[in-house]
């Protein structure tokens, strides 16, 4: 069983702001007590919490939104230091969105891959960013099940992305560190060995 803090009441208020059924404002970095926000690292949430089904319909509704449409999103950025992200399946027929709530990456692989990387909460920025080639994550549903998975490729970078927000960690903190490294390129030719 996982003890969470239930949602506070500034929580609930951002929730059910305005209009439930459309988008929610999305915290930008550029504004200072947003970027704190941003940088804040998230605290679980209760799976079984009716009020987490209202807030994923909201995070759908503001990832899919017309411009502004992403590939992922996470509770940070729409306000909620809490650990809960949607991902656009990319591995998947439809390539659908799912949530993952209270997630958790366990291996990351040592194979990386290079992509370019784009952020809601970060206006006009893309650069390319390492990430691991795959991963294995584990993670909640609403009725409280545990499910862990290898996910690779370009859903496994989005994961990647979405995981480092609930550690107060941007992209652009990704490349700053990653500037004075080197890396190898991944290749698809190169054989893929899972540890479990
Ligand atoms: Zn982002």
């Amino acid at each position: 069983m996982i003890t969470t803090n239930p949602l506070t009441t500034e929580e609930l208020a951002l929730i059910f702001e305005g209009d439930q059924t459309q988008a929610m404002y999305v915290y930008q970095d550029s504004i200072p007590a947003e970027l704190e926000v941003l940088k804040a690292n998230c605290e679980e949430i209760d799976p079984e919490d009716a009020n987490v089904k209202m807030l994923i319909a909201r995070m759908y509704k503001t990832v899919t939104d017309g411009d502004r449409a992403g590939v992922g999103i996470a509770a940070p950025q729409v306000g909620l230091n809490r650990r809960l992200f949607l991902v656009k399946r990319f591995d998947k027929a439809n390539e659908p969105f799912e949530f993952f709530i209270n997630p958790q990456i366990i291996w990351y692989s040592s194979l990386l891959q290079q992509g370019e990387e784009g952020c809601l909460s970060i206006e006009n920025r893309y650069d390319t960013v390492y990430r691991s080639l795959a991963v294995q994550i584990t993670y909640f549903d609403l009725e409280g099940n545990h499910y862990q998975e290898v996910v690779e490729g370009y859903t496994a970078v989005i994961m990647q992305h979405e995981y480092d927000h609930l550690n107060g960690v941007l992209f652009t903190d990704r490349i700053e560190e990653q500037m004075n490294c080197q890396y190898e390129d991944a290749t698809l030719e190169t054989p893929l060995v899972y540890e479990v």
